[in-house]
């Protein structure tokens, strides 16, 4: 086996690390900030007290980001950071206002937009990058210690990644009091994600042993505790087992990547608007029970060490998880209603994550999942 591991992101986790910003941001020597961040965190004025600690660091936000962010809202954030020549940038939310903050950050010195480097295929030049905090305020995607951002070109009608190793951010804080105020279904979506890039990336063709002990870890700690947190949006205990989970998920996932179930994700969410987290989920039983049929017997293994019986036992309880957490297990419930549909959702899952899958996956195979999970219609 041979493998390669690298992470070159300060993590800053625990409950009020985020006091701790202006001292980051002083210790970098950083001067003039945007803070990128969603509505919903301006709103409830989390926001507002971040600037306030800052001391005049932070001179303009950034907050038009729809959830699952859009190349032109990358271009627009790009706008506000050139427009203020600003040498830092501060996410501050879920996946979604980190992913777009991070690719503007990648080009903000230079004068392209976005789409030429998402699909156009061209290279990030380390002279136009700006760094970037990365604040998380729900326990999640991990893209507060990734280099990848998940952007929706909608003129194309395309999710997909983009990722380089100069975009990691330079810092991750990752304070559980900051997600106290996640509504229950995020909670249950955000969840499944972490739970997602902790057995993807066990399965992934790119596998390794520092990434699988993380796996083994971040999924005892989902088992234990999302459904406290989904019940119990106030225990601070499972928000802080759940933040843990989500970053070490998140370097879990860092190096194998993802694989099946995020392919699937993108059209699912694309097409029906699922949540990300929980269009993750809606496959995800299905690829643990495909994979724990793998040679070398590595999940049912890796099951074992999270303290199940096997993968199948492992698999029947995330399907259990969703049902009770009223997570969307079927197609019908989300909108599917032909079986056109499912062609369409095949072709546009098999992308070259589904390529990472260990045991490989054929056209058919994915179709007759889709069907085997299409609920009620003919
Ligand atoms: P999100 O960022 O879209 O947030 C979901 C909702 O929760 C939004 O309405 C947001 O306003 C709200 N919210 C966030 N924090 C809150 C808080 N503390 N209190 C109250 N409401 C809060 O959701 P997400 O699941 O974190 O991110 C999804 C995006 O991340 C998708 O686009 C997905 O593809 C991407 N993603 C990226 C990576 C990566 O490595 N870069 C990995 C996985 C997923």
């Amino acid at each position: 086996m041979s493998w390669e591991f690298s992470l070159p992101v300060k993590i800053y986790f625990g409950t009020d690390k985020i006091q701790e910003l202006p001292k980051i941001i002083n210790e970098y020597g950083y001067e003039k900030g945007v803070l990128v961040c969603s509505n919903t965190l301006k709103k409830n004025g989390v926001a507002d007290e971040i600037i306030k600690n800052c001391n005049g660091k932070i001179v303009a936000v950034f907050s038009d980001i729809r959830p699952n962010p859009t190349t032109d809202n990358v271009n627009e954030c790009v706008n506000v950071l050139r427009e203020n020549n600003a040498d830092f940038a501060v996410a501050l939310g879920g996946g979604s206002p980190m992913d777009c903050c991070k690719a503007a950050c990648a080009i903000a010195k230079g004068n392209d937009i976005i789409e030429s480097y998402h699909t156009g295929g061209k290279p990030i030049d380390s002279r136009e990058v700006i760094p970037m905090i990365a604040v998380a305020t729900t326990s999640g995607t991990g893209s507060e210690i990734t280099n990848i951002s998940v952007l929706t070109d909608l003129s194309k009608n395309v999710k997909s990644t983009m990722n380089d190793p100069l975009m990691y951010p330079k810092a991750a804080i990752v304070d559980p009091r900051l997600t106290l105020s996640v509504p229950p279904k995020v909670t249950a979506s955000t969840g499944l994600d972490v739970l997602s890039h902790a057995l993807e990336s066990v399965w992934s063709v790119l596998h390794q042993p520092i990434c699988e002990s993380c796996s083994v870890h971040a999924t005892k700690l989902v088992f234990e505790w999302l459904y406290k947190a989904y019940c119990e949006p106030d225990n601070l205990l499972a928000r802080e087992k759940m933040a843990e989970a989500s970053i070490v998920a998140g370097v879990a996932f860092s190096n194998p990547r993802t694989a099946g179930s995020h392919a699937c994700s993108f059209p699912l969410t694309n097409l029906y608007g699922v949540p990300h987290g929980e269009a993750c989920a809606m496959t995800l039983d299905f690829f643990t029970r495909y994979n724990a049929e793998a040679e070398d017997g590595r999940l049912s293994k890796f099951a074992q060490n999270c303290g199940f019986k096997d993968a199948y036992e492992m698999a029947d309880t995330i399907t259990e998880l969703k049902k009770k957490m009223g997570m969307a297990c079927t197609l019908s419930e989300i909108g599917v209603k032909t079986n056109e549909e499912i062609e369409t959702l095949t072709k546009m899952s098999m992308t070259p994550l589904m390529e990472r899958n260990m045991i490989p996956l054929s056209y058919d195979d994915i179709k007759n999942m889709y069907i085997s999970i299409k609920g009620d219609f003919k």
